[in-house]
């Protein structure tokens, strides 16, 4: 971003804050909030109310999420995990109820009439956003489009988290990671095993055992018994619908970060995340050095080799602004991030400073709502290193940081202006323990 409109965003934010919290009244806000549903394909969620404001999520049609306000033809929701996000408003609707379908293949219609085009169909335990009614008709959003259908073939969602309980009638049902046979097999239920019933979508219900296996199995296999499950939430149907949101945004994803989002097993939490690792300075840009004559540039990019193995193994796919001794112009390192739409842009630099007792690692952001989250998971990580003390995370206008359109950060790891950092920087066991925690801020950053 330029700095006149960075400048320019700034002003707007803090208009944007202004507003979001007015002197006390921050609770009352929450309470008057509604449920809107994505009516369009696919559409971004943007930082603030306008075109311009960056897009932080892309949702889709069917998904629900709470708004908690309006301004303008926007609509401010609740994307994810308490993120707060803009929406076009023409994009969406409000939600009415949310309804269940009682019968296979009903007939998803584009007018309120028996003889109206048939666009679509509906399954048995198909969850809907009711967003207009019309005599007999009901106009609703599912995932696939937006249409009317009979009202007599809907009803109402049982009050929420009331989760049903059921009972596997055969030998063996596979236990899989989204409602499709071509998804991943996590687990296997035999005949007479309890589960809780959490979801049903076409024929699949989305089921949790009580050993904490967690997915997708065929509904046919599995008798109900309409009880409520024991330990079940009493949560509210708004909260029942942010889990349903939630899940439905999450079935939207590459399938493997959808899959370990689910079992939560620790390998693979980056599975169709792209991460650009720019190793600072090279060739006939050496950066800092150290006393002893050690060069930014060569350990940046001993860094980043050893860091890409780390983020390879939790399913990232990585990508090197460079991979060897070579001068790259800055200008080439943020283009990296933007053609390989980078999920997180991370630069890797060494210190330095003119007092020589300068000492630890900076975690530098630009951007307050593109690059701050980032920035932030690396507190834990960092303050839990030994080997140098963690100074912070700090605005920086940097280059790369400044242009990046992708969420960006700039770690200092270390001054090679002090000779004690310097000597523990080129390090084995430091290479490995921080490059360790950058991974772990990673993580953190995209659960
Ligand atoms: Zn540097």
């Amino acid at each position: 971003m330029k700095r006149g409109g960075w400048l320019a965003a700034w002003f707007c934010l803090c208009w944007i804050a202004a507003l979001a919290w007015p002197t006390g009244a921050e609770g009352e806000k929450e309470k008057t909030e509604r449920f809107v549903v994505v009516t369009t394909d696919e559409v971004n969620v943007r930082q603030g109310p306008g075109v311009p404001y960056r897009s932080v999520a892309i949702v889709h049609r069917g998904e629900t999420y709470a708004s908690v306000a309006e301004e303008g033809g926007w609509m401010k929701i609740r994307w994810k995990s308490g993120q707060i996000g803009w929406l076009a408003a023409t994009y969406a609707a409000p939600v009415e109820r949310m309804e269940k379908v009682t019968v296979d293949k009903l007939r998803l219609r584009q007018q309120p009439r028996f003889d109206g085009r048939v666009i679509g169909y509906l399954w048995q335990g198909d969850q809907v956003a009711v967003i207009q009614e019309e005599g007999k008709w009901k106009k609703v959003v599912s995932d696939d489009a937006v249409g009317w259908v009979a009202a007599s073939y809907l009803t109402a969602v049982e009050a929420a988290g009331a989760a049903q309980t059921g009972v596997v009638t055969v030998d063996s049902l596979n236990v899989r990671t989204a409602p499709t046979l071509e998804a991943e097999r996590i687990g296997r239920l035999g005949q007479g095993d309890g589960v809780e019933i959490v979801a049903a979508k076409r024929g699949w219900y989305q089921i949790k055992t009580r050993s904490g296996l967690e997915g997708w199995a065929v509904a046919e296999y599995i008798k109900t018994d309409g009880k409520q499950a024991p330990g079940a939430d009493n949560e509210d149907a708004a909260s029942a619908m942010a889990v349903e949101a939630r899940f439905a945004s999450l079935s939207k994803q590459a399938p493997g970060s959808y899959m370990y989002s689910w079992t939560r097993a620790p390998i693979q939490v980056l599975a169709g995340k792209t991460i650009v690792l720019d190793a600072g300075h090279g060739g006939k840009d050496g950066g800092a050095q150290s006393a002893d004559g050690i060069m930014e540039k060569a350990l940046t990019i001993k860094t980043a080799e050893r860091l890409k193995q780390k983020l390879e193994k939790l399913g990232a796919r990585v990508v090197l602004t460079r991979t060897g001794d070579d001068y790259v112009p800055l200008s080439a390192r943020v283009a990296a991030a933007r053609l390989y739409q980078a999920d997180a842009f991370i630069s890797l630099h060494y210190d330095s400073a003119e007092d020589p007792a300068a000492s630890g690692i900076t975690v530098y952001y630009y951007d307050r709502f593109a690059d701050y989250g980032l920035a932030q998971s690396f507190q834990g990580p960092f303050s839990q290193l030994a080997a140098l003390p963690f100074r912070g995370v700090a605005f920086g206008d940097y280059y790369v940081l400044r242009e990046n359109e992708q969420p960006s950060v700039l770690l200092e790891l270390g001054y090679l202006s002090n000779r004690s950092d310097a000597a523990t920087a080129a390090t084995d066991g430091y290479q490995e323990a921080v490059t360790t925690a950058i991974a772990a801020a990673v993580k953190q950053y995209f659960e």
